[in-house]
């Protein structure tokens, strides 16, 4: 075969003269060729190791050859098996059956051997693209080591060998530190370089064994047989240890990177491979926390403080959706008009908001920004919601860990999420949202003061920015009496701009009065969102 690969067929054939006869045919031309006499044979065969090509002999005497035929389509194999039915029967009616039967081809028995050979080469051309497909999918491109779909395939056989035999096996993951860095500063092929560089360590200190595989970005993991916690912790510090010592030449120098690793071993014949790879990712969290460039095994974690202290460390650890959202109270509708939801925005002092249909539910959202193009559109005013707003809305369910939705923020331009409950929405999560918890957390553990409280001297401060406020309000209406005083007919340009400013500066009167006279400063206003952003 062109690519090195070496077919396997299996015959079907009751007898054995004629079984023989093709299977030493079939050798010469370098396929690896196994017998069964009957279907159940057959399929015992092709359980235990699934050839690339079927020949059964049809009809197979006592069994059914129809029946094995179709069999192996529904069977869930590793690869396509080219099936070639052995009729003894020729002519077009017999082809049409065998080939409903599942068959791809159907040839008289004995078949001419130049013709059989052709056919199974006919076949070749299918088998090798599926293997190309195959490839494609299982091959990272980048690093060339597995992606994470073949990785979890095999290593779900290797657990299950595991469990079989009472076999041990760690899991290591390994993260490259700061990677986001390396692409910041030297663009995204060095960061591919470096993703190189690393895959090769892995690759080269991995016995045949070890299942290495790209996991996922800049993380890597690997899948140890018959390895316990603390070989797998070695291993890992070695892989660590020559990664540190790469020098990569990225923008003319030579640089440096490191990775940090988390180590877990397989516990026990009731714990699932994902239960593994979880620890080992834990663990990871911990080496990450604790400075990076380390291997932290999992086994020191149970029972220790690191994790809660690690745990500590993470505002949001425990926290969901629900915990950091801001309820809503009204939406906007999808049928009312850009008038309306700018009258809603600037009432509510929001800027943006979910809309519903006519039950309430989801459909999409809309923010300040989506309104300015229609200003200057005729008859803007009067569009309804739903030609306008966004209908790409990203939710979360209200159980949704709030750390999701902050690595979410993290990655993406998104300024908001939506938080739904079976498609209706109940909150909504901004930057703003996220930053509010983080400083309230800071607050709630004293790393930082708390905002000032009304009253005392809180209330001292909250005097000083209305007057500032006040002041500010007097020098603009100031101006506006003063352009007025020297334009001559209608000055509506200068009245506008000064009338909102006027009317900006006016609303921050009232909110920090409000502050003043309705206790702290809440959180949100009544609709939810204001100046989330
Ligand atoms: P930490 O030490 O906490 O792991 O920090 P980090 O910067 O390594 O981690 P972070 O998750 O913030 O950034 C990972 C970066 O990896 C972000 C993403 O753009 C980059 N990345 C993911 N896949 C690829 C890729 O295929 N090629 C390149 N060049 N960069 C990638
Ligand atoms: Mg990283
Ligand atoms: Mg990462």
């Amino acid at each position: 075969m062109k690519d090195g690969f070496w077919p396997k067929v299996l015959l079907v054939e009751s007898d054995e003269s004629q079984a023989q006869a093709v299977s030493s045919r079939l050798a010469t031309c370098r396929y690896e060729v196994r017998t069964a006499a009957d279907s159940a044979a057959a399929v015992r065969e092709i359980e235990r190791d699934c050839p690339h090509y079927l020949l059964v002999q049809w009809p197979l005497p006592g069994t059914d050859s129809g029946t094995l035929c179709s069999k192996i389509r529904e069977m869930e194999l590793p690869n396509y098996v080219f099936v070639i039915l052995l009729a003894e029967q020729g002519g077009p009616q017999a082809a049409a059956e065998g080939l409903n039967l599942g068959a791809d081809e159907v040839l008289p028995r004995p078949a001419p051997a130049e013709e059989l050979l052709a056919r199974m080469n006919a076949g070749a051309r299918m088998l090798s693209l599926e293997r190309r497909l195959q490839r494609m999918i299982s091959v990272d491109p980048v690093t060339g080591l597995a992606t994470r779909r073949a990785f979890l395939a095999e290593a779900r056989r290797e657990h299950g060998r595991a469990v079989r035999y009472g076999r041990t096996m760690a899991c290591v993951m390994i993260d490259i530190d700061f990677f986001k860095r390396v692409n910041d500063s030297f663009g995204h092929q060095a960061g591919d370089d470096v993703l190189k560089a690393v895959a090769e360590v892995l690759a080269g200190s991995s016995r045949a064994s070890d299942l290495v595989c790209r996991y996922g970005g800049e993380e890597f993991c690997a899948l140890l047989p018959e390895t316990d916690e603390d070989g797998a912790a070695e291993w890992a510090d070695r892989v660590r240890d020559t990664i540190s010592r790469l020098r990569l030449p990225l923008g003319g120098w030579p640089i440096a990177v490191t990775a940090s690793a988390g180590v877990a071993e397989w516990l026990s014949e009731t714990s699932r491979l994902e239960d593994m790879i979880e620890l080992a990712d834990q663990a990871l969290l911990v080496a990450k926390e604790s400075g990076r460039d380390r291997v932290v095994r999992h086994s020191i974690l149970r029972d220790s403080a690191l994790l809660a202290r690690c745990n500590e460390r993470n505002p949001f650890h425990g926290a969901t959706a629900r915990d950091v959202m801001t309820p809503l109270v009204p939406c906007l509708k999808e049928d009312e008009t850009v008038g309306e939801a700018t009258d809603f925005f600037l009432r509510f002092r929001i800027a943006a908001s979910p809309v519903v249909d006519g039950r309430g539910k989801l459909v999409g959202i809309l923010s300040e920004k989506d309104l300015i193009p229609l200003m200057t559109m005729e008859r803007g005013w009067e569009r309804p919601i739903r030609d306008v707003m966004r209908g790409n809305i990203v939710c979360y369910g209200e159980e949704t860990p709030a750390q999701k939705i902050c690595d979410f923020f993290v990655r993406s331009a998104v300024r908001r999420v939506i938080i739904v409950d079976d498609g209706y929405p109940v909150g909504i999560v901004s930057r703003g949202t996220m930053l509010r918890w983080y400083r309230n957390w800071l607050v709630a553990r004293g790393i930082v003061a708390a905002a000032p409280a009304p009253g005392g001297d809180g209330s001292a401060e909250s005097h000083k920015s209305l007057l500032a406020t006040s002041q500010l309000i007097l020098q603009e209406a100031e101006k506006l009496c003063s352009e007025l005083r020297e334009t001559l007919g209608t000055p509506l340009g200068p009245l506008i701009r000064r009338a909102s400013n006027l009317e900006e500066l006016n609303n921050d009167l009232l909110v920090q009065a409000q502050s003043i006279t309705s206790g702290a400063r809440r959180e949100g206003s009544e609709c939810g969102i204001r100046n989330a952003e």
